[in-house]
């Protein structure tokens, strides 16, 4: 197969380990920035040029979009599907996974648990918005934030209060969250490849750290994923339709909660945690789904 893997940068672990799989299992594999690319719109026949040559060859695309370039990014994979090349996740479902407030409404129609939310537009109705989540402490998060940043725990209403003026002050969308107080600052991790859970850590945050990311000095072991844990961990890849994905939950005294799916999960974590070959899933998982 030819296989491209859509990342802005090559030196990467997650793209390193995609690569050298690819070819221990005989493929040629190509690392392309997508922001490089030209998408060419013609009837009956899209196409992408990419340095000095067409696009034209590849049998399967594995995107690896940040969050910074998705606008981009998502036209590259949509191209790619124009030209009926399989991807790994869709550009509608990265978009749709992009978007936390968009994800959390759709999953929660599938019956996945969550930690009780709220989104509001009406910035003087504080008050009530800290009420509707069971009063502080609260979790106050930015829709587009990443890696933790952009989350804060408010202790007590007037701390939420000046947060959520401060947000509504720059304009910024935010949601006012549960606090998960028994999850000690901890989270769960499961990869899937081919909606199925191939790996699962916990993470802890540091000493002090409500936040368990990974980048804010987190550290992560493998964890057995209860049954419950299992489902919800599938059951939100199917209702994203991200058949490749990360999906973070907190355990909570009411059963396990989804945070988020992430159409891009690092790999890092997770093979070094668990020892096991996640790249390697995807690769014979591109196998398994392109045409080639
Ligand atoms: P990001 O997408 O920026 O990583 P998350 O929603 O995953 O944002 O939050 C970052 C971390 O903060 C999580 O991994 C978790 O440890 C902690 N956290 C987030 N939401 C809650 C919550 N409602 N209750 C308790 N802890 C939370």
């Amino acid at each position: 197969m030819n296989i491209v893997i859509l990342s802005r940068n090559a030196g990467l672990y997650s793209t390193d380990r995609l690569v050298e799989e690819a070819e221990n299992r005989g493929h040629k594999v190509e690392v392309i920035d997508p922001l490089k690319c030209d998408i060419i719109i013609e009837k009956e026949k899209p196409t992408i040029y990419y340095k000095d040559r067409y696009l034209d060859y590849v049998d399967a695309v594995i995107p690896r979009i940040g969050a910074s370039v998705t606008f981009y990014g998502c036209a590259v994979v949509r191209q790619f599907e124009m030209m009926g090349v399989f991807t790994t996740v869709t550009s509608d479902s990265i978009l749709r996974s992009r978007d936390k407030l968009k994800s959390l409404q759709r999953l929660s129609k599938r019956g996945i648990g969550m930690p009780k939310t709220v989104f509001t537009n009406y910035s003087r109705d504080v008050e009530e918005v800290i009420d509707h989540v069971g009063g502080a402490p609260v979790i106050i998060k930015l829709l587009e934030g990443t890696q933790g940043l952009g989350v804060v725990l408010a202790e007590t209403k007037n701390a939420a209060e000046s947060v959520l003026e401060a947000f509504n002050g720059l304009q910024a969308r935010v949601i006012v969250q549960e606090f998960i107080k028994e999850a000690k600052g901890a989270d769960l991790r499961a990869l899937v490849v081919d909606g199925q859970v191939v790996g699962a850590m916990k993470r802890q945050g540091k000493e002090g750290e409500f936040r368990s990311n990974l980048h804010r000095g987190g550290s992560a072991k493998i964890i057995k994923l209860s049954e419950a844990e299992l489902r919800l961990a599938m059951n939100a890849s199917r209702a994203l339709k991200l058949p490749v994905c990360g999906v973070d939950m907190l355990q909570s005294e009411r059963g396990p909660l989804l945070l988020e799916v992430n159409s891009t999960p690092g790999l890092e974590g997770i093979e070094k945690a668990t020892g096991k070959n996640i790249a390697k899933s995807i690769i014979t998982y591109l196998e398994r789904n392109s045409n080639a």
